[in-house]
C-alpha cells in the first residue's frame, strides 16, 4: 500500500561488486559527498560477489570506519543479477538506490533521481542512457537488438536502454524480494513490477578503471536468458513453423501422388530429397534446442537451491550461513 506521504524517510544505496578494487575507493568517497548532502539518513550496502582482489578488504575497512556502510560477502561469484538480490533481499528503507562500482553510472545524479521520485510519486525513477562512452559500435549494436527484441516479445513495456541503475520505492522492493526465480534477468523483473515508472536521462561514463566483466558469450547467455525467462514466443515460433511445414507437406505429397499416378515416377529428385532432409533436420534440431532450454530453466527452479549464499555479512538481516 502506498503512503500518502510521498517523502522517502530512509534510503539504502545497493553496489554489486566483483573485482573492482581501482573503482572502490573513488566510488566511496564521490558517493559520501553526494549522500551527505541530502537530510535523509541513508545505509549503503555493497554486496562483495565472491572478489578475488582486493575489493573484499576495501570494503570491510569502509564499513569499520562508517556507520552508515554495511556489507554482505558471498560464498563465490554469484553473478550481478544475484548480487542485486542479496543487497534487495536486506532491504528495509523506504527506498533503494543500485548503482555499479565501477563509475559508470554517476553517483552526484542520487539527489535528483530522488526528486524526481518524491514529487513526482514515481515507484521507479530509472536511468535511460542518452549516450553510452567506452562501450564498442558492436556491443552498442548488439545491446540495443536485444531490447528491442525483448520489448517486442514481452507482454509488458520495457524501456529501451536501460541499465541497472535507478531508484525504487519500498512496495516495488518488497515485491521484487518476493521473486524466488533462480533466471533472474533482473531489468525485465524491474519493468514487469510495473507500477508508476518514470525515466531519468543521463549520459552514461566510461568505465573508471579496468575491465567490464561481462565479456561477449555471458552477453548473449545473459540475453537468452532475458528471453526465455519473459516469454514462450520461442515455443510459439516452434509450433508455428511445425504447422506450416506439415502444412505444405501434406500439399507436397498430393503433388507427389498425383504426379506418380498420372505420370510415373523415373527415380529423380535425388538431390531435393538431400536438401529436403537437411533442412527439415536443423530446423527439428534447432527447435529441439529451444524446448531444451526452457526444460532445462525448469530443471534448475526444480532443484529450489537458494540463490546465492553469504559467506559473512555485517548486515544483521541479510541470511548468514
Ligand atoms: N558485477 C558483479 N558480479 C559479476 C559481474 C559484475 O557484482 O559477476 C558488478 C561489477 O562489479 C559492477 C557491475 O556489476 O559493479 C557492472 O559490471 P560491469 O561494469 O562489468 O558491466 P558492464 O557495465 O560492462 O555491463
Ligand atoms: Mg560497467
Amino acid at each position: 500500500m502506498q503512503t500518502n506521504n510521498n517523502r522517502i524517510g530512509s534510503i539504502d544505496v545497493l553496489i554489486p561488486v566483483y573485482n573492482e578494487e581501482e573503482c572502490l575507493n573513488d566510488l566511496i568517497s564521490r558517493l559520501f559527498k553526494t549522500l551527505n548532502k541530502i537530510s535523509i539518513p541513508y545505509q549503503i550496502i555493497f554486496v562483495d560477489d565472491g572478489s578475488t582482489d582486493n575489493s573484499l578488504s576495501i570494503i570491510k575497512n569502509t564499513c569499520k570506519n562508517f556507520t552508515q556502510c554495511g556489507y554482505i560477502h558471498l560464498s563465490r561469484n554469484f553473478g550481478k543479477e544475484a548480487a542485486m538480490t542479496a543487497g534487495l533481499d536486506c532491504s528495509q528503507s523506504d527506498a533503494l538506490v543500485i548503482i555499479d562500482a565501477d563509475l559508470q553510472d554517476p553517483p552526484e545524479l542520487i539527489p535528483e533521481m530522488i526528486h524526481v521520485l518524491e514529487e513526482k510519486r514515481a515507484d521507479v525513477v530509472f536511468g535511460k542512457r542518452k549516450s553510452r562512452q567506452g562501450e564498442s559500435f558492436f556491443k552498442k549494436t548488439c545491446a540495443n537488438t536485444f531490447y528491442w527484441l525483448f520489448d517486442k516479445m514481452s507482454r509488458f513495456d520495457f524501456p529501451r536502454n536501460t541499465g541497472d541503475f535507478r531508484i525504487l520505492r519500498r512496495r516495488v522492493i518488497i515485491a521484487l524480494q518476493g521473486m524466488k526465480e533462480h533466471d533472474r534477468f533482473m531489468k525485465g523483473l524491474f519493468a514487469w513490477v510495473g507500477y508508476k515508472q518514470l525515466e531519468f536521462l543521463y549520459d552514461r561514463d566510461s568505465r573508471f578503471l579496468g575491465q567490464s566483466k561481462f565479456n561477449f558469450f555471458k552477453l548473449v547467455s545473459f540475453a537468452l536468458d532475458g528471453i526465455i525467462s519473459f516469454s514462450i514466443i520461442p515455443i510459439r515460433l516452434a509450433t508455428f513453423i511445425g504447422i506450416c511445414f506439415s502444412l505444405s507437406s501434406i500439399l507436397f505429397g498430393c503433388y507427389f501422388l498425383l504426379k506418380t499416378v498420372f505420370w510415373g515416377d523415373p527415380v529423380a529428385g535425388f538431390p531435393t530429397l538431400i536438401v529436403f532432409i537437411s533442412f527439415f533436420s536443423g530446423v527439428q534440431l534447432l527447435f529441439l534446442g529451444i524446448i531444451g532450454e526452457y526444460v532445462a530453466r525448469t530443471n534448475t527452479e526444480a532443484k529450489m537451491r537458494p540463490l546465492y549464499l553469504v559467506d559473512e555479512s555485517s548486515l544483521p538481516s541479510s541470511h548468514n550461513i
